[in-house]
């Protein structure tokens, strides 16, 4: 609502958190990160994906309910971060890293986390391959009318991603991210 009066888009958009597109971008583009995945993450960025919420704005689809998980609206931010499915994944992430995951901004904790640059930079490319993981489950979901159990989902994740890491690591490396990188089986 504002000085021209109250505009039906605004009203829309208000209740529902966004990704943080310029933060968002920067870490999109992150060396560590494989290109396809960060093509996928430039689309979120610039909420540019087809999703549901949008595709039902425009009276392209009669519901804009997550495939996944059957249980919200399709935003970017139920679909990455929010829903059952994907959180499962990301907790499946969590598990194999030793940490726990914030219950607030994802974005936010990956660009304030402590860690070398490599470190940051293969948790990135981990998250940009699971979103992107997502992303396929969903299209699956709709063409196919089937998923990936989330711990198979995972583990192509992690095999794409080890097979990334070890084409690009040096052998010298900081004995600490050597051992960060051995819970991952990036490094044996
Ligand atoms: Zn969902």
């Amino acid at each position: 609502m504002g000085s021209k009066g109250y505009i039906v888009g605004e009203g829309y958009e208000m209740p529902r958190p966004k990704f943080q597109p310029v933060q968002w971008s920067k870490q999109v583009w992150n060396n560590w990160c494989i290109p396809k995945h960060q093509f996928v993450g430039w689309l979120i960025a610039r909420q540019a994906l087809q999703l549901k919420e949008k595709l039902f704005a425009l009276g392209i689809t009669a519901d804009d309910t997550c495939i996944l998980c059957g249980s919200d609206s399709e935003t970017a931010v139920h679909l990455f971060q929010k829903c059952r499915y994907s959180s499962k994944i990301m907790d499946l992430l969590a598990q194999m890293g030793g940490f726990v995951l914030p219950q607030g901004d994802l974005l936010n904790w990956l660009g304030q986390m402590q860690g070398s640059a490599l470190r940051k930079g293969i948790l990135l490319c981990l998250v940009q391959a699971i979103y992107c993981q997502i992303w396929i489950q969903r299209n699956k979901a709709r063409i196919e009318g089937c998923i990936l159990r989330p711990e198979i989902a995972f583990k192509l994740v992690i095999r794409e991603v080890q097979l990334w890491v070890r084409s690009k690591i040096q052998p010298c490396i900081d004995i600490r991210d050597r051992e960060w990188l051995v819970r991952f089986h990036m490094i044996m």
